[in-house]
């Protein structure tokens, strides 16, 4: 199976190579197999990346909204025509099985280009009235943006990036995860097909140091990372050395609060939802399932029996509900942590090892797994794992659960299931997370802003809120009077 692109690179509008740059391969996690070989970007990409979007964005920040909402929402059509081919491009080079593919990332891309497309033409200032004489704002593109991305949903990331930054006027340059390079390359492609002009969405290739260069590259104006929090630390210390604006969407131990009148079943599809879909690598995964102990046996074995469901194998066949990890480093990483939690006295409920698929036996697989009486201590309910691995803890009191939800560094998101209504307001007031959910998991319309609270993140992407984050407000005196001077 092979998924070679043109070339590594996507600048000006077309591909480009770089033959003197660090060499990587694309892996297909199910077998193992290279899919693509491709080069990081050396100095010269770089360059090259940035003067594209240089002359790209004079020309897109002169264009009316309302047409660049056309382009966004004409590549949002592309990528619907397009959308089982991305998919099974995505399912190669991420392992996720096409099941998901196909419904939650170049889908969802689209969502988000159309969605921002829409926004376009109603981007606008206000008028203030002083009095005789006024003041008007203006809304302006940052300059040049740079997007870094994670390995999860990288179609997705690219264009969670790229919509916001485009709308507003400003050039992108996006540096895929090096672990799931291909498919922001298409993502260019559509966008030139949609008219983008050349240079204003450009794609290089390359590990944290091709990143590093791109922020800290005087040229630019804003970073947008999506990563692990050690990551975003260093991005911000970097930005932050070059004043560059920021925007960190990091990693997550998130709550998912289930009380005893909850819907026992929709509550258990919440928790499968929050942490097996992309084999549990997704950011907001609600990982520390706090179940009420009056309903804690029951929610157990119901989960136990369902997750004897789940379908591991071929990711390409669509039947498949769980696919490989993505790298074998997150492979050791995962089991590392099956083995941590015996060791720390969790209980094992399911799965707690590799899984064995006969016709992948080169395959990234671990089974499904679920800890019980796991305590607020053990390193398996403090630590991101980023694998399909659910602690359940056990709660009576519900400040109590609070307390315990909120004690942690991170705060991206948080759920909670009750048939109160009142509790699910107060309960939700009072959780420290960015994104939190009422009797459901892990739902992320473009419409709702996506983002941290402490160490998971600084502003927000999706919603209106993104475009604060992509765009500079101008204040214009007008003075309709005379001018008064001292002397
Ligand atoms: P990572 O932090 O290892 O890498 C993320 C990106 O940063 C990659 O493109 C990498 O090349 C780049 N990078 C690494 N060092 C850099 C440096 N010094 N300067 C600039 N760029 C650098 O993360 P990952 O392993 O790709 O992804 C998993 C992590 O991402 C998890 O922690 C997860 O929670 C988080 N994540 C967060 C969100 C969110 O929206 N909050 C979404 C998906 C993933």
């Amino acid at each position: 199976m092979r998924a070679q692109p043109k070339a590594s690179h996507y600048i000006g509008g077309r591909y480009v190579e770089s033959p003197e740059g660090h060499p990587f391969p694309s892996i297909y996690p199910a077998t193992g197999e290279a899919i693509a070989s491709l080069y990081g970007a050396d100095e010269k990409t770089v360059e090259a990346a940035v003067s594209a979007a240089v002359e790209g964005q004079k020309i897109w920040a002169a264009t009316a909204p309302a047409e660049r909402g056309r382009v966004l929402r004409r590549a949002a059509g592309l990528i619907r025509e397009r959308n089982r081919d991305l998919s099974i491009l995505e399912t190669l080079d991420t392992g996720k099985p096409l099941q998901e593919t196909l419904i939650a990332d170049a889908a969802s891309g689209a969502d988000c280009l159309e969605y921002f497309g829409g926004l376009a033409a109603t981007l606008a200032g206000e008028h203030i009235d002083l009095g005789g004489s006024f003041a008007y704002t203006k809304r302006e593109p940052l300059g040049i943006c740079v997007g870094i991305g994670a390995w999860n949903y990288p179609i997705q990331i690219a264009c969670w990036k790229a919509a916001p930054a485009l709308v507003c006027g400003n050039a992108m340059i996006f540096k895929p995860s090096e672990v799931t390079p291909l498919t922001a390359l298409k993502l260019a492609e559509i966008l030139t097909e949609a008219g983008l002009p050349d240079g204003v969405f450009n794609v290089v290739q390359g590990y944290g140091d091709v990143g590093a260069q791109l922020v800290s590259h005087p040229a630019v104006a804003k970073v947008s990372l999506t990563g692990s929090v050690p990551t975003g630390a260093k991005v911000a210390a970097l930005a932050g050395e070059h004043l560059k604006k920021t925007t960190l969407e990091l990693g997550g131990k998130s709550p998912l609060i289930v009380f005893d009148d909850a819907d026992i079943d929709n509550a258990v599809s919440a928790a499968i939802n929050a942490n097996f879909y992309s084999s549990g690598q997704i950011c907001s995964n609600g990982t520390r399932v706090f179940v009420h102990s009056a309903i804690r046996d029951r929610f157990l074995s119901r989960l136990a029996e369902r997750t004897a469901n789940a379908v591991l194998g071929d990711p390409l066949d669509e039947a498949t509900s769980i696919g490989p990890l993505v790298s074998k480093p997150q492979l050791d990483k995962v089991l590392g942590y099956m083995m941590i939690g015996q060791e720390e006295g969790a209980r094992l409920v399911c799965g707690g090892k590799r899984a064995d698929i006969p016709a992948f036996s080169d395959g990234l697989f671990v089974e499904p797994t679920v800890f019980a009486d796991v305590t607020d201590g053990m390193r398996i309910a403090r630590e991101e794992i980023f694998g399909p691995v659910m602690c359940v803890l056990d709660f009576s009191d519900e400040a109590d659960v609070i307390a315990r939800a909120n004690d942690t560094e991170f705060g991206l998101a948080a759920g909670v299931f009750t048939r109160d209504i009142q509790r699910a307001h107060r309960v939700i007031d009072a959780l420290q997370a960015g994104t939190c959910w009422i009797n459901t998991y892990n739902l992320t319309p473009v419409e709702m802003p996506f983002g941290g609270y402490k160490k998971s993140g600084m502003g927000r992407e999706n919603g209106h809120a993104a475009i604060e984050h992509h765009s500079q407000i101008k204040s214009v005196y007008v003075e309709m009077g005379g001018v008064e001077a001292a002397f």
